[in-house]
């Protein structure tokens, strides 16, 4: 990542946290809409161990990192300033959002988006880790084709492991779901699971084996290693939200089971008024392209929210007590031809004010 300078403003239209898919493209609707954006990110997109992203449009099979530095320099054509850091907190400043920084700075703006993303909590498994998002992977329509027809494992990790190995079983027929001491199958599962072929392996995991890097299976309690080529686990979600604590938003149990994420509406609203949310921080099961549309709608939800605030101040502006319209038709009033040395033909015309350029004044 380009190391980028310090936001040459004191405040901002928006100030974005996070700079994956979703932060990006909210700051390109927001910069195409000529806003003033700052985009606050430090650099660790959750799909960063992956080697390509898929089942994005046009965009198959591209380096996550090179996916975002081309969305990055898009960000900057359109105005963005990209700012590499770490946000702490963010709270409320005069008009908006003021949002601190690692290294003691801090950003402000009229509108705040949070796009920061989630992490991925894994089993504490020896070798687990080292192999996420290579030979150990979660999501079926991310990686599912890749390891199409192969020889696939699942670690049960709880309620939805069942339905994780169901859907599997679409890319491959040889699928064995173990269980872990963790998943309890019904009855009913255990019916769906030997109709579709599945093996069924009781015990602990104790370890995920592999040779040269490349993963070759796992291992149960009492020593039995099981050859696989690929091992799919449910991973326990945490929306990145840690930094909202001070504006009283705290990432909730989300209803699938699936973990913990921000209460976002549909363009991304939350219920603290100029706050906005996009991508996996609010939705967990969002991909790339999910996430990057939610920050375009995001974006236009935003831009649509300060055009309010601005066209409400215009009209104040317009019919208070010294707006400039107002002492114009007074003027008009009073004086007639004789304003500012005006000729008769002149002063017909109508008033047109600085302020409300473009607007006519009835009367
Ligand atoms: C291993 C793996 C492989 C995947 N493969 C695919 C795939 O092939 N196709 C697909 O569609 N999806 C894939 N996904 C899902 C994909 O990662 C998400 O859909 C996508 O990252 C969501 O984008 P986002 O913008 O919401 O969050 P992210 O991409 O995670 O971006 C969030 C950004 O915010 C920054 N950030 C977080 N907190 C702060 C903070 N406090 N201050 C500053 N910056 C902060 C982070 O550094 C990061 O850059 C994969 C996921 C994993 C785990």
């Amino acid at each position: 990542m380009t190391a980028t300078s310090r936001p040459p403003e004191d405040r901002y239209d928006v100030v974005i946290v996070g700079g994956g898919a979703a932060g990006l493209s909210a700051a390109v609707t927001l910069g195409r809409a000529l806003r003033a954006v700052a985009v606050v990110d430090d650099g660790r997109p959750r799909n960063a161990p992956a080697e390509g992203v898929h089942g994005f449009l046009t965009r198959e099979g591209m380096s996550p990192l090179a996916l975002l530095e081309v969305g990055r320099a898009e960000a900057r054509s359109f105005g963005a300033t990209l700012v590499d850091a770490s946000a702490v907190a963010a709270r409320r400043s005069s008009g908006g959002f003021t949002v601190d920084l690692a290294d003691g700075g801090s950003v402000s703006g009229r509108r705040l988006l949070v796009a920061t993303g989630l992490t991925d909590g894994l089993p504490p498994i020896p070798g687990l880790r080292e192999q996420w998002g290579a030979g150990v992977v979660h999501c079926p329509y991310c990686h599912g084709y890749e390891i199409r027809g192969r020889r696939i494992g699942v670690l049960g990790t709880g309620p939805l492991s069942v339905h994780q190995t169901l859907l599997f079983r679409q890319w491959s027929d040889d699928i064995t779901l173990f269980l872990d001491d963790t998943v309890a199958p019904t009855d009913e599962d255990w019916d769906r699971l030997a109709a579709r072929s599945i093996r069924v392996v009781d015990g602990a995991v104790v370890s995920v084996d592999a040779a040269g890097g490349v993963l070759t299976g796992v291992t149960v309690r009492g020593g039995h290693h099981f050859d696989l080529e690929a091992l799919a686990v449910g991973t326990r979600m945490k929306a990145r939200s840690a930094l909202l604590e001070p504006l009283g938003l705290t990432a909730q149990e989300h209803p699938s089971g699936m973990g913990h994420a921000l209460d976002g509406g549909p363009m991304g609203s939350t219920s603290v008024p100029g706050l906005y949310v996009a991508g996996n921080v609010s939705n967990l099961s969002a991909q790339v392209v999910v996430a990057a549309a939610e920050g375009t709608m995001a974006g236009a939800a935003i831009n649509a929210d300060l055009v309010q605030e601005e066209t409400a101040w215009a009209v104040e502006g317009l019919r208070g007590p010294f707006s400039a319209p107002l002492e114009a038709e007074v003027s008009d009033r009073v004086l007639g031809p004789r304003r500012h040395g005006l000729d008769e033909s002149s002063a017909a015309a109508s008033t047109v004010s600085k302020a409300g350029e473009g607007v006519r004044r009835a009367g």
